[in-house]
């Protein structure tokens, strides 16, 4: 990545190194984000690696470095090397919940076999009213989504009544997604802040990406999340952001060359995803 030198005055110096540290992000990594979002650079952009029908095929071996992936974007989702854990990637900062429910912030420079990222900025916001099921949130941004050929991301942010989550444990390395899941442990959290970090992806780009709704959740304090099963709130803040640039990164690993992926992953997706 290339090293901008810049002389700004010490108020704003400040300023930068206060806002970076209450978020745990790197000074890098916000100058980045509030560059791009004054530049309006990228702000239709998603960066991907690998496909989901690699991932059904279990094509778990690390492809892209973490420092790759936060170069394209501050928010997202994926998945770790031997699918230990669900990834969840916010304001910057990369979250890996293992199978055990712990939460580790990974600030290590690791490979990464599967994960999407934006730079998130919400074209639109609402108000979603009360939430008694994860159908309730995708009814709530669905009439907010112009069109259904059109990926979106979206951030939900809230006090949430219940989080129902999983989390995927380490496997043996090439374990197919639908073994994988069979070994998720599961976890009911209730009365916890936090937000739903998520995506919607067209019917159509299956082999892809995870089609229709997909949510990660991670508290406030970073200390729970997971990929979501189930949820209930009173009201949340909605953001949603449309994507029409799609950037995928597809592995030069051996796993993923001789791969075979000519099956399509839909119906494998929607039973674990
Ligand atoms: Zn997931």
């Amino acid at each position: 990545m290339p090293t901008l030198t810049v002389a700004i005055p010490s108020s704003l110096d400040g300023a930068v190194r206060e806002a970076a540290g209450q978020r745990g992000q790197s000074v890098d990594c916000l100058v980045c984000a509030a560059l791009s979002e004054y530049l309006n650079s990228h702000h239709h952009g998603m960066y991907q690696i690998s496909t989901s029908s690699a991932l059904v095929e279990g094509v778990d071996e690390g492809a892209v470095s973490s420092r790759t992936l936060l170069e394209h974007g501050d928010f997202g989702l994926g998945t770790f090397e031997n699918f230990d854990g669900e990834m969840v990637i916010i304001d910057g900062a990369i979250y890996q919940v293992r199978g055990d429910g712990s939460v580790t912030h990974r600030k290590d420079d690791f490979r990464i076999p599967f994960a999407i990222v934006v730079r998130f900025q919400e074209d639109e916001e609402l108000e979603s009213g009360a939430i008694s099921c994860l159908k309730d949130i995708e009814r709530a941004c669905d009439s907010h989504r112009e069109s259904g050929n059109l990926f979106y991301a979206l951030r939900l942010d809230g006090h949430f009544d219940n989080i129902h989550a999983r989390a995927v444990g380490r496997l043996s390395p090439g374990t197919r997604l639908v073994d994988a899941a069979k070994e998720q442990s599961e976890f009911h959290f209730s009365n916890i802040e936090g937000t739903l970090v998520g995506f919607w992806s067209p019917r159509y780009s299956s082999s892809f990406n995870v089609p229709g709704y997909h949510f990660h959740f991670i508290s406030n304090d970073r200390a729970k999340g997971g990929h979501v099963l189930e949820c209930s709130a009173s009201a949340l803040r909605v953001g949603l952001q449309m994507l029409f640039e799609y950037d995928v990164r597809l592995p030069d690993t051996p796993s993923f060359l001789t791969a075979d992926l000519s099956n399509d992953p839909a119906v494998a997706l929607a039973k674990v995803e």
